[in-house]
């Protein structure tokens, strides 16, 4: 039986694209290539799941983030939606938006590893961040799932740790350059 696929994109929020922790330009210049894997997984009848960074307080001020991150996606809050085009994909039959709370989504990879999807292409932001996280924490729940991480598909506000993080992921999934 051959296995399924599924896209994940991870965190393209508003927050992280031009809000409070907004990469800036480098999350803008994916916008296009993120849409148009959306279609090409929808239109091949693939799950496309959606990780939602959501955080209410007063959690968020306990938590470990807090020390290095101010505030952001406070859920329902525009900064919390997808960004640009990207929103209108959320409530599209066939995109699963799942909330976390951590950088990593236990519940997304936990969902990968019940089900019988093998092969997960992953895009969004930060690449050394929650891209980042959720690639370890997918590798590991899944070990004999194919995972690529696509560099033009990534953004982080820091170019340097976008590469660099991306040279750490290709011990563990095949980063598309
Ligand atoms: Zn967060």
């Amino acid at each position: 039986m051959s296995h399924a696929h599924c896209l994940v994109v991870v965190d393209y929020q508003k927050d992280f694209v031009d809000g409070v922790l907004g990469c800036g330009q480098p999350a803008l210049d994916i916008e296009s290539f993120i849409e148009k894997k959306i279609q090409e997984h929808l239109d091949a009848r693939h799950t496309v799941f959606f990780t939602l960074d959501t955080h209410t307080e007063p959690v968020y001020s306990d938590s470990v983030e807090s020390s290095s991150y101010t505030m952001h996606c406070r859920k329902y809050t525009e900064g919390w939606l997808p960004y640009g085009v990207i929103k209108n994909y959320m409530t599209h039959p066939g995109v699963e938006a799942i909330e976390k709370a951590t950088y990593g989504c236990a519940e997304l990879a936990s969902r990968i590893s019940a089900s019988t999807i093998r092969d997960v292409e992953i895009v969004g932001v930060y690449t050394d961040v929650c891209v980042f996280h959720n690639a370890v924490l997918i590798y590991n729940t899944v070990p004999d799932a194919d995972i690529r991480v696509f560099a033009s598909g990534c953004a982080s506000p820091d170019a340097a740790m976008h590469s660099q993080s991306l040279r750490m992921m290709r011990t563990f999934v095949t980063v598309v350059e």
